[in-house]
């Protein structure tokens, strides 16, 4: 290990020969140990393997010659730009090449030596090439098949070729210190570059080919990393085996509560539930997603098994997303589990002082069964008597390095998460490695497709107003979406306050109300109870309402500017209408030109499917967010698009497990060990 820490050590300025101003501007860049440094890969390559003759060039092209120049001149130039031209040959054909600014060349290129150019060829009369970097071949050692430079993002005060200067010799000097942390017989099987070598091709690639299989090296490495750490615990002997625990058989609350509800649980939320049941009375833990599209009633289904443990005598939790939604929760359960003697209380971040203080205590001593809250939850040191459920809700929020910690704390018994994001069923797997999945494939009966209209012009803007008001005047509710973004230093209040000004005269007949995130928690609470209670009919929203929010008799949402936001928003957006038993709306009001927005649109128009969407959505992608990916652990991945490698996520993820079966939940290599603690930190 001594040695191996020599990796993690802080840039030296002497060691590397650079400034005090570059070694600020690599920290800039996130780099301030060897390893990062040596983990800075290029973020593109200029490929110099192209050599050409002359006699073989056809067009546009960028291509490496080896020539002699037979004629060089500074030819008048009417312009104020020097300029100087040479006539070159390799003996298939002639080439002019021109120099903008650079009169100095006549003196240093000499006729009759042999040169390297690289640059980009033109066809004009001639072939041409215009500022083309160029090399004495004399001085060029072991040319003969070119080289591929490596191109870093960087700032303008660190020069690329000081960059390649700087990682030659971190390569030179520290390459053997990067001890392997893929278990060997994983490099054998899989016929993996070895680390020092990847780094090396990574770097200074000698050819493409070599360069894939680097690239392919650390995008194993990567993935590995998160699937070992994700799935490590599952593995480990004492987790294989079930625990025995208290839990009777009666279910007298969940039968009380279920009397009093308004409606029968859907086949597919029986089935999801009994699944549950089955596992807790047979002693297992559970550890569990529960799939559904927006609107397919988790819900319900976490709140039955929360008062399954609660009557068992334990405590539960919920956690969302965003406090409107914890809020929500709330809202939605308090007045019933009053009725049948169930303490319940909100805990989110705006809950303070000696409020927060007591609720704590209460918590501490199981005074309160159910504890509502944000994601912060887990953040905070909030203990518990006796914890039997933590139910996560908008699971695709919460991602796979928070899950890891929250069971790390060692107070998880039981955890449920909910996703209404229906993610590539191919990456599904990567990311919930380590939960059993169950899926509510049905909605409540009486549901109709959410009708979806993208709205691209004034006139049918204004008919879409008509048309909104016609609905509300007939007693429907009516949502309007802007995009702000949340959390950033960026929202304003101000520019929320002009659309509003702007619906209220469109809709001066009607109550409207606003809802962001920077409002307080109690005008939130607020707000929301009064859109609850109809007495707010349009409710003009930023971006807040995305998730979880249910108000059924609310029918309409129109998504302004829709073309900023990603098909797994406008998905989750829309989903909040159509949650009733009323035909539902949906106006996506963009003005775009662009290709792919316009894609977004029409797949949006054309189908009510998350999982369709999905696919729809991987498929338009290049790279980059995928939907429902966001958070999850696979979208921070550095050496891996999701979109491109599934693949390789399918195979690391075989790996992987196979691996942990073997070691029985142990990361035997020390190095990767190490690297897996960092990365779930
Ligand atoms: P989501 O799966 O998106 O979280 P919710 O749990 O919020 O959905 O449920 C959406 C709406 O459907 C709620 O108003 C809820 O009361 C209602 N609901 C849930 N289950 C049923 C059912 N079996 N029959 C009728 N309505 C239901
Ligand atoms: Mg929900």
């Amino acid at each position: 290990m001594d040695k191996y820490n020599k990796i993690f050590k802080k840039l030296d300025e002497k060691e590397f020969n650079i400034t005090s101003r570059e070694l600020k501007n690599l920290n800039s860049l996130g780099i301030n140990t060897i390893q990062e440094l040596l983990y800075y890969f290029p973020r593109d390559y200029d490929d110099r393997t192209n050599i050409k003759k002359i006699g073989e060039l056809v067009g546009e092209e960028y291509v490496v010659l080896k020539v002699k120049f037979l004629t060089i001149t500074n030819p008048f130039s009417p312009s104020r730009m020097k300029m100087t031209k040479a006539r070159a040959t390799d003996g298939t054909g002639v080439i002019d090449v021109i120099w903008f600014r650079m009169p100095y060349l006549i003196k240093t290129l000499k006729t009759g030596e042999e040169y390297i150019i690289i640059g980009n060829v033109k066809r004009g009369y001639n072939f041409q090439m215009i500022n083309p970097e160029y090399k004495k071949l004399s001085n060029q050692k072991n040319f003969d098949k070119g080289e591929i430079l490596p191109i870093y993002s960087s700032k303008k005060n660190i020069s690329q070729n000081n960059l390649r200067k700087i990682l030659k010799k971190a390569l030179n000097n520290y390459n053997n210190y990067f001890e392997e942390n893929i278990p060997y017989d994983i490099l054998k099987k899989y016929h993996i570059l070895n680390r020092g070598k990847a780094l090396s091709i990574i770097h200074f690639p000698k050819d493409k080919k070599l360069l894939e299989e680097a690239k392919r090296r650390f995008a194993i490495e990567e993935l590995l990393i998160l699937e070992l750490g994700i799935l490590e615990n599952k593995y480990k002997e004492g987790n294989l085996k079930k625990r025995k625990y208290n839990i009777s058989e009666k279910k007298e609350l969940v039968k009380e509560y279920l009397k009093n509800l308004n409606f029968k649980l859907t086949n597919a939320q029986k089935k999801v539930i009994t699944e549950i049941y089955k596992e807790l009375n047979e002693g297992y833990f559970i550890n569990r997603l529960i799939q559904g599209d927006v609107g397919s009633g988790k819900t319900i289904v976490s709140i039955i098994l929360l008062l399954y443990i609660i009557e068992n005598g334990y405590q539960g939790v919920i956690m969302a997303p965003t406090e409107i939604l914890a809020v929500q929760h709330f809202l939605s359960v308090k007045d019933d589990f009053k009725t049948i003697g169930i303490e319940v209380e909100l805990l989110t971040g705006s809950v303070k002082g000696k409020k927060r203080e007591k609720i704590l205590s209460k918590i501490g001593k199981g005074e309160i069964d159910l504890v509502i809250g944000t994601h912060a939850l887990i953040e905070d040191n909030v203990e518990f008597d006796k914890l039997g459920l933590i139910v996560i809700d908008e699971q695709h929020r919460f991602g796979v390095v928070q899950r890891k910690k929250l069971r790390e704390k060692g107070i998880l018994s039981n955890l449920l998460v909910m996703s209404a994001t229906p993610i590539p069923r191919s990456l599904a797997l990567s990311i919930y490695g380590d939960l059993d999945v169950s899926v509510i494939d049905e909605l409540p009966p009486g549901r109709q497709p959410i009708k979806t209209k993208w709205i691209n012009n004034d006139v049918d803007l204004e008919k879409a107003y008509n048309f909104i008001e016609k609905k509300i005047i007939k007693g429907r509710q009516a949502y309007f979406v802007v995009p702000l973004i949340e959390d950033s230093e960026k929202i304003s209040a101000k520019s929320l306050e002009e659309y509003r000004v702007e619906i209220e005269n469109k809709f001066s007949k009607f109550s409207v109300g606003i809802l962001h995130g920077k409002m307080k928690n109690n005008e939130k609470y607020d707000v929301m109870q009064k859109f609850k209670n109809k007495e707010i009919d349009i409710l003009l929203s930023t971006t807040v309402v995305e998730v979880g929010i249910n108000v059924p008799n609310a029918t309409i949402i129109s998504i302004i500017n829709s073309e900023r936001f990603g098909l797994s928003s406008l998905h989750q957006l829309r989903g909040r209408v159509g949650r009733g038993k009323f035909q539902s709306y949906c106006f996506l009001i963009s003005k775009t030109e662009n290709d792919n927005s316009k894609a977004r649109m029409k797949i949006m128009e054309k189908t009510n499917d998350g999982f369709k969407i999905a696919e729809e959505d991987l498929r338009i992608r290049k790279s980059g967010e995928v939907f429902g990916v966001k958070q999850s652990g696979l979208s921070d991945l550095k050496f891996i698009d999701i979109t491109q490698d599934i693949k390789t996520i399918k195979q690391v993820k075989e790996i992987s497990e196979k691996y942990l079966e073997s070691t029985k939940g142990d990361i035997k290599n020390p190095y990767l060990k190490k690297d897996i603690e960092e990365k779930f930190v």
